[in-house]
């Protein structure tokens, strides 16, 4: 075993192109009020990246996830069907807006599973969001599938998929919009999240959920109903600062290499894992969809090992690594923030409720530790020690 603790992972890396780029931009523009600067830019570099006619950019995931609930229509009296094990920002702008947010408990990738949804479907069930959990892309034909049968809008939460496509199709690409969180995601902005879409009408509306006045009184159709919004917008403003945009059209510029180097990590441990009965890859079967590239998912297995996941991990960071077993990514329909029987109701009212149990999501969380992905050049050595550390306490640690 490699014993030298190497680097810890940081991302982005800051190298002398993003300084640059940033740099520029102090210089060029410290707010724009409408598309022709460079959140115009970043957008038109993102909606190419993403497969999309249109994207537009937020200051966080979570407000972009907010802007697509508003921009779908979305409000009290409407229900969606959300993952009950997810990052809890796919739900709670849905919550914040009084839909009320039914779970819906994990397939064996630990996404959405679509044989839960015919039990979950009301008469007030309007849409489904469903999220790529750890790259993995969900069972995007099923749900379209399900979701064109009953009439409901498909989102998708594509947060940690930016890389990922289901069935030689691009994940993002299967619903009416998406969002991608640009946190410290594959591409990553700092903060910031964008909704991408191929519909007019969504791109409009999602405009008037952050970007208002002049950007879009020039870009919305003076003919739409909503056109007198545009001064106003719906009330919320929540775009993208210049900076951000700037180091995302530098991550942008630099996808290929990330992906390269990263599905080459993914790789290697694959091969090195093959047979390990202690671990393996959780990582979707290539002819179903290719991952996002967003962390190393791994998929424990306890009849195999004489110590629980935890421990495993434990031993792991021990020995210098960054494995972990997601802590804030949880089931996260027991949360109270989901559970305001009307929008009207202080937050201080809300009741406790019985938890719910998803055996699904359970069973996925109990046996999956990740670590970092990396990507850099320099990582070379990180990523030698992540693998050897790993093949040696797995060896270990098997009954
Ligand atoms: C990161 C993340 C979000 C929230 O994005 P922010 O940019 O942090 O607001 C939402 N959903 C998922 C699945 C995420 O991983």
């Amino acid at each position: 075993m490699n014993a030298s603790a190497p680097a810890s992972y940081t991302w982005p890396r800051v190298d002398d192109r993003l300084r640059q780029a940033v740099g520029r931009q102090l210089d060029r523009s410290l707010s724009d009020r409408d598309g022709r600067g460079v959140i115009g830019e970043f957008e038109k570099e993102f909606a190419s990246f993403a497969g999309t006619r249109y994207a537009v950019a937020y200051s966080s995931g979570t407000s972009a996830l907010h802007a697509m609930c508003a921009a779908a229509g979305l409000g009290e009296g409407d229900e969606i069907i959300a993952p009950a094990y997810t990052f809890f920002a796919t739900a709670t702008p849905f919550a914040y807006e009084g839909v009320k947010v039914v779970f819906a408990d994990a397939d064996g990738w630990g996404n959405l599973d679509p044989a839960a949804l015919p039990g979950l479907l009301t008469a007030r069930t309007r849409a489904v969001i469903v999220t790529h959990m750890w790259g993995n892309p969900a069972d995007l034909t099923a749900l379209a599938e399900f979701c064109r049968a009953n009439d409901l809008l498909l989102l998708e939460d594509c947060s940690h998929a930016h890389f990922a496509d289901w069935a030689g199709q691009r994940v993002g690409t299967f619903g009416a919009m998406a969002v991608f969180s640009t946190n410290q995601k594959a591409i990553t902005t700092g903060e910031g999240g964008v909704l991408v879409t191929d519909h007019d009408q969504f791109r409009e509306l999602a405009l008037l959920h952050g970007h208002y006045n002049k950007r879009a009184f020039q870009e919305i159709n003076p003919q739409a109903p909503h056109y007198r919004y545009a001064l106003t917008g719906m009330g919320l403003k929540s775009r993208m600062t210049t900076l951000s945009a700037a180091i995302g059209l530098d991550q942008l510029g630099k996808a290929d290499d990330i992906e390269e180097r990263r599905r080459a990590i993914l790789d290697r441990f694959a091969d090195v894992l093959d047979g390990n009965p202690v671990v393996s890859l959780a990582t979707v079967d290539p002819e179903r969809g290719s991952n996002g590239l967003y962390v190393l998912g791994l998929r424990f297995h306890p009849e195999a090992a004489t110590v629980t996941a935890q421990q495993l991990t434990d031993r792991l960071i021990q020995h210098g690594c960054e494995f972990d077993m997601p802590g804030s990514t949880g089931v996260i329909a027991n949360e109270p923030l989901f559970h305001r029987p009307e929008r009207a109701m202080p937050w201080t009212m809300v009741p406790d409720v019985e938890p719910a149990v998803f055996p699904g999501a359970q069973r996925f969380i109990d046996t999956f530790v990740k670590a970092p992905l990396f990507g850099y050049a320099g990582d070379e050595q990180a990523v030698a020690h992540h693998l050897d550390t790993l093949v040696a306490v797995s060896k270990d640690v098997a009954r």
